[in-house]
């Protein structure tokens, strides 16, 4: 029976004892299966300590990135000072990241509404809404991701009570949520119909 050493544990053992690599000569790996088992659960032990070390001192950071916000904000001005052209190829790549999302729209423009739009979705979220109710408002955009396959004009999901409204403001909640198509959508703007 051929037999091969392993170079970590320096035994002899059986092939069967080696899992196949075919980048060597003889198709084995050079680590037996015992001290390649023995490898994972020791980084698995690592990286779970790291986690969980991480996990006990999250308060710790979010509140050192409170008190150090101003030095760290200054400091990558002065980054992005001393390195203009990362800054350049960094903002091209996001640029065409939001022209593939939204042609015809600049990029300033789709990530300022993108960041007012969620903020004022999350605004708009009641305390008391239940775990079930959240879910039905996702699978209503599920359901209109699932239509707009179909549908050869654009559809949007509206509030029926708008959440930007100038004399109501209604809630991010499923009984206020409808599937209209954007022409619809854009002609109705905040008003309610
Ligand atoms: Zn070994």
């Amino acid at each position: 029976m051929k037999r091969k050493k392993c170079i970590s544990c320096k035994c002899r053992k059986v092939t069967e004892a080696f899992s196949k690599d075919r980048q060597n000569a003889d198709g084995l790996r050079h680590y037996c299966r015992d001290c390649v088992s023995k490898r994972y659960s020791k980084t698995d032990k690592y990286r779970k300590r790291r986690l969980d070390y991480y996990k006990a001192h999250k308060q710790q950071y979010k509140d050192y990135y409170k008190r150090n916000r101003n030095y760290h904000t200054q400091k990558s001005y002065e980054w992005a000072a001393l390195n203009p052209e990362k800054v350049k190829t960094a903002s091209r790549k996001m640029i065409e990241k939001y022209k593939i999302q939204r042609p015809g729209m600049s990029a300033h423009n789709t990530r300022l509404s993108e960041l007012r739009r969620h903020k004022t979705r999350s605004n708009c979220v009641p305390k008391w809404l239940t775990k079930d109710q959240l879910k039905t408002m996702e699978q209503i955009y599920a359901f209109r991701a699932i239509q707009q396959m179909e549908s050869p004009v654009l559809l949007h999901v509206d509030h029926i009570i708008p959440i930007h409204g100038t004399e109501v403001c209604g809630l991010h909640v499923p009984w206020n949520l409808q599937i209209i198509t954007a022409s619809d959508n854009c002609k109705k703007s905040n008003k309610i119909l």
